[in-house]
């Protein structure tokens, strides 16, 4: 049957239903009624709210925003048809398909998702609720307002990053219970099989990061320059999520480009988070280093010849980040037990986006150990050489004879004379000693510094 669209003085728009359009955006392709025709349809808003997907009654109020803004308005109801139903199939999900599995050898999926799933769906009720609300009443400046609703929502990206985290996890598991259990479920998962059920986020952060986008492309140009940078960074903390979906081939490629690997990078539930290049900051000399972030490690290495070499681990459950009080604007230092270092960025947009990451995987890292992190000490970093010319202790000038030394418990620069402890420290290693300053040792040990000669 074709739906018969007509329109007051000009000619009948006839749309096939074989075309079966889903959407307004499909409908009024179609019937091509977007001209100066529009106005003359005969009562355009009840035979669009009847006939198209997506739009409620109560929101037949975006069609008077159709004729200024005809692709935004199409986009925003598609998104909100797309998420209404995401919510829908989540609390199938969460309510029917999990609850029931609790007493079966597939509770772990229950025990590990069922939390992450209720903040998820929770906090996607909130969101479409908001969008609902501004939906019924479009004011002057909706657009404006539905942007700002759209891309300040850092709660949802959380949600999504934890429930992948986890997710990711116990993958394994999802997929055996979707091969054996699928056909069980068939009347309440539809056309899907349980492991899409379970991926059902993935598709919601592909489409959405693509809404926003789309919304980018039809803006009207003041608006373009006032949200292009909200919408083009929130697309891109979602591309961030789903750039994770294929983790293990992901993986094994990194673990081929090095010579020896560091650990074996290839593990269930690892993700890689952002890839990259900056320049390590070493005592006399600065150079460039392949960095990566993964959602359990940071990883530095050397490029030579092709293959990685030279390469440094640390785990985000034992790292912090901070930028530097006084280094230029483009780097950022990193705190571990063992080896504190500073990594120098292209521009400071770079820097603020891998302090960002950084940031937000070290917090992700420490809320997914499942025991509390005991209390560690932190490396210092090792002030430059090129920045002391005179001992710290002695202030006698340094020579090509009276070389420079570092306290490895505050990485102040003395001279031998006035470096002469040797003690354990337990976090940069615990089994040789290493140098440190009269006050470090002071303060360390709680005795008097032992003079060792050379
Ligand atoms: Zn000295
Ligand atoms: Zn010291």
């Amino acid at each position: 049957m074709a739906i018969r669209w007509r329109s007051g003085f000009g000619p009948t728009h006839i749309i096939d239903e074989e075309k079966n359009p889903k959407s307004l955006n499909d409908i009024c392709f179609t019937s091509n009624c977007f001209d100066s025709s529009f106005n003359f349809l005969i009562d355009p808003r009840k035979l669009i709210a009847a006939q198209i997907n997506g739009v409620r009654m109560d929101e037949t109020n975006l069609i008077d925003l159709i004729p200024t803004n005809p692709q935004i308005v199409m986009i925003i109801i598609d998104f909100l048809t797309y998420e209404r139903q995401f919510i829908t199939e989540i609390e199938v999900l969460r309510k029917s398909i999990l609850t029931d599995i609790s007493e079966t050898k597939f509770s772990k999926l229950q025990k590990v998702l069922e939390q992450p799933l209720t903040v998820l769906s929770d906090i996607h009720q909130v969101f479409l609720s908001h969008l609902e609300n501004m939906v019924k009443t479009p004011k002057d400046g909706f657009i404006e307002l539905f942007i700002d609703i759209f891309t300040k929502n850092s709660e949802i990206l959380q949600a999504h990053n934890e429930y992948m985290n986890k997710l990711l996890s116990i993958e394994y598991l999802g997929i055996a219970f979707s091969v054996e259990m699928s056909d069980k479920y068939l009347s309440l998962i539809k056309n899907n099989t349980i492991i899409q059920m379970l991926r059902l986020p993935i598709p919601w952060q592909l489409f959405t990061s693509s809404t926003s986008r789309k919304i980018l492309t039809y803006l009207p140009n003041n608006l373009q320059t006032k949200y292009g940078k909200d919408l083009e960074s929130f697309a891109s903390s979602i591309e961030i999520l789903t750039e994770t979906i294929d983790s293990i081939p992901k993986l094994e490629e990194i673990s081929k480009m090095f010579m020896k690997e560091p650990f074996p990078i290839v593990q269930p539930g690892r993700r890689l988070l952002k890839r990259g290049s900056a320049v390590k900051q070493c005592r006399s000399n600065s150079s460039k280093r392949e960095i990566f972030l993964f959602s359990d490690m940071f990883l530095y290495a050397q490029q030579s010849v092709g293959m990685l070499i030279a390469p440094a681990e640390y785990s985000l459950t034992r790292l912090r980040v901070e930028i530097p009080l006084d280094t230029p604007e483009m780097s950022l230092a990193f705190y571990a037990p063992q080896k504190s270092f500073v990594l120098e960025f292209l521009s400071p947009e770079e820097r603020d986006a891998w302090n960002e990451i950084v940031t937000n995987s070290i917090n992700n890292a420490k809320d997914s150990v499942d025991s509390p992190i005991e209390q560690y000490r932190e490396a210092p970093i090792w002030i430059r050489d090129s920045s002391v010319t005179h001992c710290s202790k002695c202030h006698r000038a340094f020579t090509f004879t009276r070389r420079r030394h570092h306290c490895r418990e505050c990485g102040r620069i003395f001279c031998s004379d006035c470096l002469s402890n040797k003690i354990i420290i337990p976090n940069i290693s615990t089994k040789s000693t290493v140098k440190v300053c009269d006050l470090c040792y002071l303060k360390i040990t709680g005795g008097t510094p032992q003079i060792q000669s050379k």
